[in-house]
């Protein structure tokens, strides 16, 4: 009798030429994840994952938080595997609730049987039935049958191995990072940005991230924080790059050179830019930003018009539909929203407009940007640009 942890994942993505890609992908971060874990057996049968360790040390509870943020697996249940023999699998569920009734006192239950080896002697209604009466037995004074809305069921999967568990934690869903191609974030230090990547990531995209660093305007308290999203993020997705632009000089050329009203939509455009640049030479095949539409003033649509059509790889804006409590929600879930609200600066709220346009025209805006050596400007932040690995 052995703990082992079986993996779910959703079936319906698996259609077609794609699903060696996908589980072999996911198979490949789940080892990623499991790293520092001591040496671990990942295999995979009939579209499920299992994972054991022959290691004493190995901590499955611990394993386990770490594959709920894996993308790709749909949810994950510490198992009892034995051999599909029914007087072993008989004593493994005895033994199976007795633990369980130890972590709390659960009063009713149900047996849910799944049958996948035909050659097993009983069927699944059969197994159900039988291993009922083997539990009540096993504990007459505790336990109850209860089959429309029981504290517990215990699930019994007869295999090529049988497999007992009680509990289904869900996991993050979407789909495993790597198989969706990259994409470069623009995160800042708020709410919206570390959600709008997470929502991307999910979908299997890998994710560069570029960050605006106004030193001294902003502290390097700002950049820390920012720092520290990153990491929380590269534990979602398998690592993270992220580019520390200092932008300074920019922000003051624009305020020195641009009429007011103006500043942070032009702002806005020398950071897509950027943003592309850099993502052009990490292959990125797309830009994401946490905007919504109407949220501030620079984000219009009139606005976003004018800041995409500054770039040319498409912008995704995962949250473009989402009003801000949706936002914190999974923020919350994510666990980036802590440290999004602690209250350092934003580059974005100095040299601002006390009027911004909200319905920017694109000629204006590039009549006044016309001024600025763009060239120059976007060269020198790029040489100055810091490289930071969060390993995830
Ligand atoms: P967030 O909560 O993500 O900061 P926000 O509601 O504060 O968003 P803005 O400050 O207008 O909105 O920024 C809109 C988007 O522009 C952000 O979601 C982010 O993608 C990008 N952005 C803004 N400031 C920076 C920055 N300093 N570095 C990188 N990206 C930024
Ligand atoms: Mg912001």
């Amino acid at each position: 009798m052995e703990k082992v942890i079986l993996v779910r994942y959703e079936e319906i993505f698996l259609k077609g030429l794609n699903r060696n890609i996908f589980e072999n992908r996911l198979i490949k971060n789940i080892k990623q994840q499991l790293r520092g874990f001591g040496s671990v057996k990942v295999t995979r049968s009939q579209s499920r994952i299992y994972i054991e360790s022959s290691d004493a040390a190995f901590d499955e509870t611990e394993a386990m938080l770490r594959l709920k943020k894996v993308f790709g697996i749909a949810s994950v249940s510490l198992v009892t595997k034995v051999v599909s023999d029914y007087e072993t699998i008989k004593a493994a569920t005895l033994e199976h609730v007795g633990s369980l009734l130890k972590t709390k006192p659960y009063k009713t239950f149900k047996v849910e049987a799944k049958r996948a080896d035909k050659h097993f002697p009983l069927n699944s209604p059969q197994i159900c039935a039988d291993l009922g009466g083997v539990i009540l037995s096993g504990f007459p004074s505790s336990l109850k049958v209860n089959v429309h809305n029981p504290d517990f069921i215990l699930y019994v999967e007869v295999r090529e191995y049988t497999y007992i568990y009680s509990e289904i934690i869900p996991a993050a869903k979407g789909l495993p990072t790597g198989t969706g191609g990259k994409a470069t974030l623009l995160l800042s230090g708020g709410i919206d940005s570390p959600v709008a990547g997470w929502m991307v990531a999910k979908r299997g995209v890998e994710l560069e991230a570029v960050y605006f660093h106004s030193y001294p305007y902003t502290s390097e308290r700002a950049r820390d924080k920012v720092v520290k999203l990153a990491e929380i993020l590269s534990t979602w997705c398998m690592g993270i790059k992220l580019h520390v632009v200092p932008f300074t000089e920019i922000q003051l050329a624009i305020n020195e050179k641009c009429p007011q009203d103006y500043l942070t939509i032009i702002m806005r455009r020398y950071m897509m830019k950027i943003a592309q640049r850099i993502a052009e030479k990490n292959g990125s095949l797309g830009l994401i930003t946490g905007e919504a539409i109407g949220q501030v003033a620079s984000q219009t649509m009139e606005s976003m018009l004018v800041t995409n059509a500054a770039v040319t790889l498409p912008v995704y804006r995962p949250l473009v539909g989402m009003d801000k409590n949706e936002v914190i929600e999974i923020a919350r879930k994510i666990a980036t929203f802590d440290t999004s609200i602690l209250p350092y600066e934003d580059c974005c709220t100095l040299f601002v407009a006390k009027h911004p346009v909200t319905r920017p025209s694109l000629e204006k805006t590039k009549a006044y940007e016309k001024v600025l050596d763009e060239d120059a400007l976007i060269e020198a932040a790029l040489s100055q640009t810091e490289c930071i690995i969060l390993q995830g």
